[in-house]
């Protein structure tokens, strides 16, 4: 299995007592849960599933053996609730790209948090929220991680198999790239010359964009090590002014480096005034030159 994508010490007990929560998300994770239709009454058999506020009235404030997490950390609140349930959980297991990554709801991190959040709600003062949405791992330790907006029912089928069986999960550790090529799909960037982010981008999806046409825009986060300022230069050798390739990086996994520090150098984020960059370049004429750190040959091959 991928040490990266998930690394879940196996657990082999009867019967765990499971829970299921959420932050700031969309519930699309959970919804993945559900989605298992074929073999939710199985799965009913098996776990003892005690909180679950999107699908039953029942609730637990644990102990848990395995607690899903799904959304970002992005209010003062959930920074405390994060904490108390880890302290309740044995495996903690973030689920989705807003938990493992922040999310698309990230992209505030570059900009003015008091400017946009007054731009939202009319009595901002009511509103506690975090200057930044962050992913549960920079609060609590996390036992395995689901990538994806949202998650792959493959990966999550297996890790179910696998806490049931009491075995480590087997997740390829491989580039959307690897799975693309192995379901015989036309390479987008090839073809048509589409940017796609597949050769940084952590498979798990069974490369859905690139099957219908579309670049990878890296819901599944950055692999490790992955050479993404290599792939950046890429687009800009390729033509495309630095704000286009940073917005390219600039998606569901933007926090996560290295795709943040592509997002900074390029430009920020799409609509955020570049705050916080880190030596961010917000404009100006198109400068062709690649991020820092460009190499050439990156671990997974490039276009
Ligand atoms: S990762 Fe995507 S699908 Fe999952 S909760 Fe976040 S926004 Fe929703
Ligand atoms: S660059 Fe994109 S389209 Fe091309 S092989 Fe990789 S994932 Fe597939
Ligand atoms: S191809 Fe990329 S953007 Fe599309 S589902 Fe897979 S990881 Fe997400």
């Amino acid at each position: 299995m991928s040490g990266q994508a998930l690394s879940a010490p196996p657990v082999a007990v009867a019967g765990p007592r499971v829970g299921v929560v959420k932050f700031a998300s969309c519930d699309g994770c959970q919804l993945t849960l559900l989605d298992l239709e074929d073999e939710l009454l199985e799965i009913a058999g098996r776990f003892d599933i005690v909180e679950f506020p999107e699908a039953s009235s029942s609730r637990s404030e644990g102990p848990y053996d395995v607690l899903f997490v799904e959304g970002s950390i992005s209010t003062p609140e959930q920074a405390e609730q994060i904490v108390e349930l880890r302290r309740q959980a044995k495996l903690l297991v973030t689920i989705g790209a807003c938990a493992t990554a922040g999310g698309i709801q990230a992209l505030r991190n570059w900009a003015d948090h008091d400017a946009f959040r007054a731009a939202v709600y009319p009595h901002p003062e009511y509103v506690a929220s975090l200057a930044r949405a962050t992913p549960v791992a920079d609060h609590v330790a996390v036992d395995a991680a689901l990538r994806g907006c949202p998650i792959g029912i493959e990966q999550l089928r297996e890790l179910l198999t696998s806490l049931i069986l009491g075995r480590r999960p087997e997740i390829r550790d491989e580039a959307v790239c690897a799975e693309c090529k192995r379901r015989g799909a036309v390479c987008v960037m090839v073809a048509t010359g589409t940017p796609c982010l597949g050769p940084v981008t952590q498979g798990g999806c069974g490369a859905l964009c690139p099957r219908w046409g579309r670049g990878c825009y890296g819901c599944f986060g950055p692999r490790e090590g992955a050479n993404a300022a290599s792939l950046g230069g890429t687009f800009l050798a390729g033509g495309r002014d630095r704000p286009d390739v940073g917005r390219l990086f600039a998606g569901f996994t933007a926090w996560a480096e290295p795709f943040r520090t592509i997002v900074s150098e390029l430009g920020g984020a799409p609509g955020a005034g570049g705050a916080d960059t880190g030596g961010a370049d917000t404009g100006g004429a198109a400068d062709r030159s690649a991020p820092s750190d460009t190499k050439s040959g990156g671990r997974d091959g490039q276009p």
